[in-house]
């Protein structure tokens, strides 16, 4: 609960953006992207999503009871969800007992978060990992996204994926429709490398 002087607020877990349902796991990210939405806003759609506490599975899916209004639940909150892996399983686990499709977007550093290859965990809960991709080059995602891990950033986030596509998980690559059209085909040369597809998605 926050306070703001008088004004009360619950932490947001479980919320709707496009249609679609979201879940917000997570403030922790080991990126500080120069194009987060952090940098400029509190939430989305008026939804404040900075998180006070982080939730439990259980908090998660007490927060579920219009699941059955949706296709597919998505892991992408205001932080990079794969931080919280166990909660994932447990919360996918129970969205797909429900006959749901499941989605994570993630910056990809899930196997060098974790110190191990997790991409067999999600499978058979995760039907798809959407990979945030942003950049052709290691040098221009260094640059963009400003990692923990530095230039190996880059080469963590093609492992992550190339797992996932091991695992048998859809797995997408993604960029933003800001970058121009060789870049785009850099980077869908490179997400075929590793056996993904590339998705060019909209800037907010
Ligand atoms: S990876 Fe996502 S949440 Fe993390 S800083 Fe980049 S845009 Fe923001």
């Amino acid at each position: 609960m926050d306070c703001k002087g008088d004004i009360m607020r619950e932490d947001i877990y479980v919320y709707e953006h496009a249609g679609k349902l979201y879940i917000n796991l997570t403030n922790q990210c080991t990126n500080a992207c120069t194009f987060c939405l952090r940098n400029h806003t509190d939430g989305i759609d008026g939804q404040p999503l900075w998180l006070q506490k982080e939730p439990s599975a259980k908090e998660v899916i007490e927060k579920l009871t219009g699941l059955n209004r949706y296709e597919e639940v998505v892991f992408c909150g205001f932080g990079e969800p794969i931080i919280k892996l166990d909660e994932i399983k447990e919360v996918a686990a129970y969205v797909k007992e429900k006959g749901k499709k499941t989605r994570i977007n993630t910056n990809g550093h899930g196997n060098a978060y974790h110190g191990r290859n997790i991409a067999p965990e999600l499978k058979g809960l995760i039907d798809t990992v959407s990979v945030s991709l942003n950049a052709s080059s290691a040098e221009h995602y260094d640059a963009l996204c400003q990692s923990v891990y530095g230039k190996d950033a880059y080469a963590h986030l093609l492992d992550f994926a190339k797992s996932c596509v091991e695992a048998g998980i859809h797995t997408v690559l993604s960029v933003v429709d800001v970058v121009d059209e060789e870049e785009i085909e850099a980077s869908r040369k490179i997400a075929e490398s590793v056996g993904a597809t590339l998705r060019v998605r909209h800037h907010y």
